[in-house]
This record gives C-alpha cells, structure tokens and sequence, in this order.
C-alpha cells in the first residue's frame, strides 16, 4: 500500500509545487484560459542565475502575425538594478513582462538572463528564478500569516515574521481582531488592493528570487498607502536586479534606467533627472502628473 501511495504523493508535490509557481504569474497575465503555446527543448538545462542580469536584445513579437506588437527592442538591466518601464496603455509593458516569463516565443531577437536565451532552459526554473508582485494578489481563504508563509511554506515561522515586518505589513497585521491568525480571503476579513500588494511582496521577500517583477497597480492608492508599498518595494529590491511596470512616476524616480515605451517601442531612455532635462515625452507625463496631483490635492 505504501509504495503505492508514496509515487501519488510524489506526483502531488511536484504538482502543487508547479501550481505555486505559476500561480502568481497567471494571476498577473489573467493567462488561467490560455494553453501556454512555448514547450521545453528536451532535456532543457536548469536556468543557473548567479548575477541576475536580464537583457533584451532586438525583440521582435507579434501576437498575431499581421499585427507587429514590439518592434526591435533592446535593453539591459544590470545586477541589482532598478529599470522601470512607462508609457501609455497598449505601449506594450505587459507584452514585455510576459516575454520574459517566455509565455510567448520571440518572431526575432533574444531574451537571456545571465547570459542564458531563455527559450532554451526549462520554464519551470525560468519561473523559479522570477519573483512577481502582481496588481491584484490571489489571497487564500487562511489565516493572514499562512498566506505570507505561501511564498516559501518551508521557511521558519521566525522567517515569516521577518517578511511580515520588511514588508510594513507588522502593524496592520497586529491591528487586526486575531493578529496573524486573522482568516482573511473571500470568506474572510476584506484586506484593501494596497495591503494585498504588501503581502505580494512579503511573500516575494521570502521566496527570495533573483529577479524581481514589479506590476504597479492601476488604480490610485492614497499616499500613505503609496509610501507604505514603495518603502516595502525599496527593502525588496535591495540586492535584486528589478523591472517595474509603473504607473506613477512618482515611484521610480530613483529608477536607475527608465524606459519610454510607445507603440512597441522605446521612445526615451535615462534616469528620471536625464529624461526631464531632454524635455520630451517622459518630461510631459510628469507634468501632467504634478497637474493631476495638485488637482486632486486641491478638489
Ligand atoms: P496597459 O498599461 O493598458 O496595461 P500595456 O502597455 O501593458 O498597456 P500590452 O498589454 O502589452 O500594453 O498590449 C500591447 C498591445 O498588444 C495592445 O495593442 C494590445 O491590444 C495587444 N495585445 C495584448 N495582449 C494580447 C493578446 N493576448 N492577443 C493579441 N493582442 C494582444
């Protein structure tokens, strides 16, 4: 009975193990309906990351053949650095970050990390090796501090803590009516988009991967919450080389490159203060932020 138990559970760890992974990342890309449409080389070598450098190197990519979507990117982010990417909605910043999870193959052109063209590790450790803090978190019907250890369930419960506090996540967790034993999820207690972002990014803080995605939510969060997620974001990005999907400028003028996209490709690269000296498009969306910002002070 035993042995024949022993490879069904096997299959079942492997199993979650793999949903786990992926899980964040679908959640990220809404790819749950869709068939990925990449497959491993045989016998595909194991990503190795030893620096965590990402580069893109004259990518070409098409959803649909007839309609080019990136068109000739290139760029580089360094180990442990910050690269944003801004522009407006249907630039393509998605695409991007989809590519490099390799849920679609390039028309032309190569993604590697560390050197390594990613389409030709297996995608299970291509995955591993990305920490994705997503938009909107999937939070299981548990306790709080059971959904932060989900970034590593091995990690000590000292560990877990340790996250917690990183990700300024210590005192609203001590408010709460159970402290971490508090029940939250769909039949739980109803946490706010902000501080489902900072369980994102404690349960990232305990997975430890090398590189770092960052998708910025939409929708506007006050600006103790915004400082809250940055303060947490800047102890996660410490030693991660991270590229962020932003939406408000205001939280990557310490970007250490920042990159302009528009229509598939990149208009403008720099640091916030380069690009505001060159006065072109990144100079007018940051205006029109400080509008909008003084607007919204002001009614
Ligand atoms: P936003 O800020 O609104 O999220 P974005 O810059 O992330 O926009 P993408 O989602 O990358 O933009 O989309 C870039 C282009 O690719 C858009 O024109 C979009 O319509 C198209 N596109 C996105 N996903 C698909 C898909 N699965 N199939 C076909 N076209 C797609």
């Amino acid at each position: 009975i035993l042995q024949l138990f022993m490879p069904l559970n096997f299959l079942g760890m492997v199993y979650r193990e793999i949903r786990r992974a992926l899980t964040d990342i679908e959640n990220m890309f809404g790819l749950l309906k869709k068939a990925p449409s990449v497959s491993d080389e045989p016998n595909a070598p194991t990503l190795r990351v030893t620096e965590g450098a990402i580069e893109f190197r004259n990518v070409n990519f098409a959803y649909h053949a007839e309609r080019p979507i990136l068109k000739n990117l290139s760029f580089k982010v360094n180990p442990g650095e910050k690269v944003a990417v801004v522009g407006p909605s249907g630039a393509g910043k998605s695409t991007l970050a989809r590519l490099l999870f390799r849920f679609y193959d390039l028309q032309n052109g190569e993604i590697l990390i560390d050197n390594q063209p990613i389409n030709r590790v297996s995608q299970l450790s291509l995955r591993q090796a990305i920490g994705v803090v997503p938009q909107d978190t999937v939070l299981f019907n548990d306790t709080i501090f059971s959904n932060v250890a989900y970034g590593r369930p091995e990690a000590a419960p000292e560990e877990v803590n340790t996250a917690i506090r990183m990700a300024n996540l210590d005192r609203f967790i001590e408010a709460l009516p159970e402290g971490p034993d508090t029940r939250v999820g769909e039949r739980g207690l109803k946490v706010s988009g902000g501080e489902k972002q900072r369980i994102a990014i404690a349960r990232v803080i305990l997975k430890k991967p090398p590189i770092l995605l960052f998708d910025e939510a939409t929708s506007a969060l006050d600006s103790a919450t915004e400082k809250a997620i940055l303060s947490s974001l800047n102890s996660l990005a410490k030693n991660h080389t991270s590229l962020v999907i932003a939406h408000r400028l205001s939280t990557i003028i310490d970007a250490d490159q920042i990159l302009v996209m528009d229509s598939g490709e990149i208009i403008e690269r720099g640091t916030h203060q380069q690009l505001l000296t060159m006065n072109g498009r990144y100079a007018e969306m940051w205006r029109l932020q400080q509008d909008n910002a003084e607007e919204s002070a002001h009614s």
